[in-house]
């Protein structure tokens, strides 16, 4: 069975990432509102219906501005840990709230969500890494440093939503004040386009058949850049860059690395691929 991933958006205006099977879906963070949720959703030929749960990583507003409306609507179950809660104030009804801790994988029907935490600024921040039969993405955006979490994740993947978040150069001679370019480039800020690169030269594993770059700055990043720097070193991953102002493809990923890449031009739903790939 495959996995259908897709970024709805990326970037410090907003993050929500679908992750799920031909029945069944999460939504890690929800970071734009409900109706660019459903309008990219629906353009993707994705149903709500297929999400079961939200996944939370941080209490940024780029993660949550759109889960109180969208939680509400499709009653959905927020999966959230209580510091991230109690920092993030009230983001959905009560009998929706879920808590998760690190290191104990929560089973979604046929999904499971495994949340280890991670370096950032934010009062319990988690990544996540989602599986089923076999098949694992990672969702590794907002961490500062590539830890020994991250690490032993990734080899693990088969597809990754991974930060790349500034290049270096940008950030340093661009016109953020200096205690910003200090935030955003420490141990708890976020991924520059280089640590992300070391990470996915000398980590990746043989099976990863996508690398999503994610959460690129607006002022300190450039896709075509991040797009060059990545293909350089592909081998026989597709990479992909996640826009802050659209979603992806949907792409299909495959326990045994089978390319199964999908443009938006030759895009078929999950029903369709079910009928072609099963
Ligand atoms: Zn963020
Ligand atoms: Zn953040």
């Amino acid at each position: 069975m495959s996995l259908f991933i897709t970024s709805l958006n990326s970037g410090s205006n907003g993050n929500c990432y679908y992750i799920g099977n031909k029945s069944e879906a999460v939504m890690i963070d929800a970071g734009i509102s409900c109706k660019e949720t459903e309008k990219r959703m629906k353009r993707l030929g994705l149903s709500m219906s297929t999400v079961k749960a939200v996944f939370i990583s941080h209490e940024h507003a780029d993660h949550i501005s759109g889960v109180r409306v969208l939680s509400k609507k499709y009653q959905l179950p927020v999966y959230i840990t209580p510091a991230t809660l109690r920092s993030a104030g009230i983001i959905t009804e009560k009998h929706l709230i879920r808590h998760f801790k690190a290191d104990q994988g929560i089973t979604i029907e046929g999904l499971s969500v495994f949340a280890f935490p991670k370096s950032h600024d934010a009062n319990d921040p988690h990544s996540f890494m989602i599986s089923s039969n076999g098949i694992n993405i990672g969702v590794f955006t907002d961490i500062g440093n590539c830890c020994d979490h991250v690490i032993a994740h990734f080899k693990k993947c088969h597809a990754v939503f991974l930060e790349a978040n500034y290049c270096e150069n940008m950030l340093m001679n661009g016109s953020y004040p200096y205690i910003l370019k200090k935030r955003i480039s420490s141990d708890n800020g976020h991924l520059s386009n280089t640590q992300a690169l070391e990470l996915f030269t000398k980590c990746r594993g043989g099976h990863l058949s996508h690398l999503i770059l994610s959460h690129l700055s607006k002022n300190n990043n450039s896709p075509e850049l991040v797009a060059q720097l990545f293909r350089q070193q592909a081998s026989s991953t597709n990479i992909v860059v996640a826009s802050r102002y659209e979603e992806t493809a949907v792409y299909c990923i495959e326990q045994n690395n089978v390319d199964a890449y999908h443009s938006k031009e030759n895009y078929l739903s999950p029903a369709q691929l079910q009928l072609s790939l099963f």
